[in-house]
């Protein structure tokens, strides 16, 4: 089986709806098909909440109204007259009734309400493959994907429930919801902001799939973030590790865990433009042919925090009591270095900041910076591969570097600047390891 997850702006009108049924109908195999939430919708439903717990109700209202409007208009573009009757117009007046209802009692209905949005997507587009003629069966993600205390997902429930789930299904297509999840108490839950990547990577693992497909509006994984940096390119094929790293330390176009699962089950990630299908996309693999830079990204909203003792001198455990602290809230961390007297480390949850730096107060004197983005430059970094952190220091000799971290795993260097300093230094990194390498030499 395939798996083919499409995001929000893919889903995001009824044009790229048709697209996207043109993709799937196009595969002749068996498949799963993950939908996000139509773009925007989830960003007013987190709107909705907001509003909810400022005690601003009918704020909230008028969102949900305005939302409603907004899909009205979407399936009036998408559906015949038939099926907009029948099936469409009913379904969105019922949805939205419920939400307004979800009104009532917020606080217990937060999770539900921002479950909405995939749950909208998916009926909606089962709903236009039977306009087509394509027989196709809606699952439910909440009948399947589980998360346990620690948020993580429970890969052998998991497994186990969506196999029997597809061993009573006779149907080629399968359409079901990214994102949403329960927790352990059976309540409605989801796997964070971006999650449907998540969601086909660990149904994929489930499966054991022959693929995973990613589709989204970038003709593949660039090799800087074309967000803030001008001619980047897609990557044509891409070692696993190299796309965790770059997942992980903030390439929008993959959630951050979403390569693991995969990645544990030697399944390839292909990563599809809906919008330039012909384009030939990044292929994620067990690979490891390159050497050098392939690729960066920044991940924003860092703390680094510097812990100073000069009990740490020649002194062993003086470590282990710091880690200490930050698993006792269960904090992780990204980036660390020490000197002698230092240790300096970087993590990326406020959540317990002031209990953390309370406690480390007590190991030694602690400094801390919020506001810092930790640039992340992945590739394939082998001993052998000479010059290589030479390179990328010489492309920021203007930038403040407050860490450097070089050679925890071969496939990443990873640098924390200030945040003002961010795409200075991706454009500099740019400048320097791609575009001058590519420019021909003169004669
Ligand atoms: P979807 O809604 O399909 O999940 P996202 O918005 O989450 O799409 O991810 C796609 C976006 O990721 C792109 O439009 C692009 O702006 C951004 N992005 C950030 N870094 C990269 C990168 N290295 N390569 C490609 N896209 C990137
Ligand atoms: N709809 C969710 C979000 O906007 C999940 C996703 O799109 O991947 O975060
Ligand atoms: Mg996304």
């Amino acid at each position: 089986m395939i798996v083919f997850k499409f995001g929000g702006t893919s889903v995001g009108s009824a044009e790229n709806i048709k697209k996207v049924a043109a993709i799937i109908n196009d595969c002749d195999r068996e498949k799963i098909i993950v939908l996000s939430a139509v773009s925007g919708t989830t960003n007013s439903l987190v709107e909705i909440n907001n509003c909810l717990a400022n005690d601003k109700k009918e704020d909230a209202i008028a969102i949900i109204n305005k939302l409603e409007l907004s899909y009205n208009q979407l399936i009036s573009e998408l559906f015949n007259e038939e099926s907009h009757h029948l099936d469409a117009q009913p379904f969105i007046k019922t949805k939205f009734e419920e939400l307004r209802l979800f009104t009532n009692e917020a606080t217990k209905n937060e999770k539900i309400i921002l479950a909405q949005g995939e749950i909208i997507s998916t009926n909606l587009f089962q709903i236009y493959q039977k306009q087509l003629g394509n027989s196709t069966a809606l699952i439910s993600a909440l009948d399947f994907m589980s998360i346990d205390t620690n948020e993580e997902p429970e890969n052998e429930k998991i497994k186990t429930k969506l196999t029997a789930i597809l061993a009573n299904n006779k149907a080629k297509t399968i359409i079901t919801q990214g994102f949403i999840c329960l927790n352990p108490n059976n309540e409605v839950d989801n796997l964070k902001r971006g999650g449907s990547d998540y969601s086909a990577s660990l149904i994929g693992a489930a499966i054991n799939a022959e693929q995973i497909q990613i589709w989204t509006d970038i003709d593949g994984m660039h090799n800087n973030d074309p967000r803030y940096v001008e001619n980047t390119f897609p990557i044509g094929e891409i070692s696993f590790d190299e796309a965790a790293e770059l997942a992980y330390f903030g390439a929008k176009i993959l959630h951050p865990q979403s390569i693991i699962p995969a990645q544990k089950n030697n399944i390839p990630v292909l990563l599809k433009n809906t919008f330039n299908p012909e384009a030939k996309g990044t292929l994620i693999k067990n690979c490891h042919n390159s050497t050098g830079v392939r690729a960066i990204a920044a991940k924003d909203g860092i703390i680094a925090i510097k812990i100073k003792s000069y009990r740490m001198l020649m002194a062993y455990g003086f470590l282990n009591n710091v880690f200490a602290v930050f698993e006792k809230y269960h904090t992780p961390i990204d980036m660390i270095t020490t000197s002698e007297i230092a240790v300096s480390l970087t993590i990326d949850n406020q959540k317990y900041l002031k209990e953390i730096v309370e406690e480390l107060n007590t190991i030694g004197k602690v400094e801390y910076d919020t506001d810092m983005s930790i640039i992340c430059l992945a590739g394939n970094f082998s001993h052998s591969g000479k010059g290589i952190s030479a390179a990328v220091l010489n492309c920021l000799t203007d930038v403040a570097i407050r860490m450097i971290s070089y050679g925890g795993s071969q496939y990443n260097i990873s640098l924390l600047v200030e945040k003002n300093d961010k795409v200075r230094a991706l454009n500099l990194l740019n400048e320097g390891l791609f575009v001058q390498q590519n420019k021909p030499q003169e004669a």
